[in-house]
């Protein structure tokens, strides 16, 4: 799905494919250089991570193994809250593992803390944070993320992966939604 939408339900192209791409390239580029020789699992939040860690994956010169978790976070509206369910757990043990958790947007950095704190309780060999985006406004605790994409500013955002009601999750750019005239019909 292109950028099409924008004008009418989309305010504004935020980040476009080629530049996605490119930032997501030197991503990978990093991540291979510091875990050079090692086995690294990056672990994914679905839905929204799925676009980001695909293209991810698919960029490291290196073989790298996969696993998703689901969450489900209760706050009003959409605001995190903080507190946090596991809705489908990993296939994969942590213990001793490389872990690269890969996420879609840091807003609060509510949901990122308590998936920090529960996946540390499983004693990685390490554990560190790649994040396509990151509202640095909105961050409400200290955290440590080695890799960020992108820094934007405190909107909400759609596409690659991010939705508004389940839409617009297979926009290829990351656009702001305009709250006027957006729909939750597709
Ligand atoms: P946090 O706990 O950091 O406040 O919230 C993180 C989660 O909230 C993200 O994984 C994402 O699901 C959702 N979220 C935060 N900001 C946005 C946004 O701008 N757009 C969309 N679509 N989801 C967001």
């Amino acid at each position: 799905m292109g950028p099409e939408h924008v004008g009418t339900e989309l305010a504004e192209v935020l980040i476009d494919e080629p530049t996605l791409t490119g930032r997501i390239q030197q991503l990978a580029n990093s991540l291979a250089a510091d875990y050079e020789g090692e086995r690294v699992l990056f672990v994914g939040v679905l839905k929204g991570a799925v676009m980001f860690m695909a293209d991810l994956a698919r960029a490291m010169p290196c073989s790298v193994e996969m696993d998703f978790m689901s969450v489900s976070s209760y706050g009003y509206g959409t605001q995190s809250s903080g507190v946090v369910r596991i809705m489908k757990d990993l296939d994969i043990p942590l213990e001793g593992r490389h872990v690269v958790l890969v996420e879609d947007i840091i807003d609060s950095g509510l949901t990122l803390s308590w998936l920090l704190r529960t996946l540390s309780a499983r004693h990685p060999a390490s554990l560190e944070v790649c994040a396509l985006l990151r509202k640095r406004e909105a961050l409400q605790v200290e955290l440590d993320i080695k890799y960020v994409g992108f820094d934007i500013p405190n909107a909400f955002v759609v596409g690659y992966g991010l939705d508004y009601a389940e839409r617009f999750r297979n926009l290829s750019v990351i656009a702001t939604l305009d709250p006027a005239n957006a729909t939750t019909a597709g």
